[in-house]
């Protein structure tokens, strides 16, 4: 997707301070950090949103929570706690319409989220 700000960061044409890469995701520092750990995980694939996942890309949705439990505990918060969070579509307020998963993590969560 050309205009997609995710896609451009998958593509290195816009720079992330990237945590974890492999053949098929990206983690990286969110640009405004909600918590002091907040990483967002995405397939390098464009997807619109988890609406758009179909059951043959099933696995990639393990893979990437295996991965940020890996994130988490890289960046110290596995056992402390963490949150993760994947907003889909327009009540959740999703913003960026390219699948991402946020690994929150590093202060006390409140719940309801609001
Ligand atoms: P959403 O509300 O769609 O679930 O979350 C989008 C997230 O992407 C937000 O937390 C926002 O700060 C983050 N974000 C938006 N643009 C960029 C960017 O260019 N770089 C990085 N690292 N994060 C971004
Ligand atoms: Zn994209």
């Amino acid at each position: 997707m050309d205009e997609c700000i995710f896609c451009k960061i998958v593509n290195k044409e816009i720079p992330a301070k990237v945590v974890y890469e492999d053949d098929k995701i990206i983690a990286f520092d969110d640009i405004n950090p909600q918590a002091p750990v907040h990483v967002l995980l995405i397939p390098k694939e464009h997807y619109t949103s988890l609406n758009d996942i179909s059951e043959e890309n099933k696995d990639l949705l393990g893979h990437i929570l295996f991965k940020a439990r890996q994130v988490a505990q890289e960046k110290g918060v596995k056992e402390s706690g963490y949150r993760i969070v994947l907003n889909t579509a327009r009540d959740s307020g999703q913003d960026v319409f390219h699948i991402h998963f946020h690994v929150l993590g590093g202060r006390r969560m409140t719940w309801p989220p609001g």
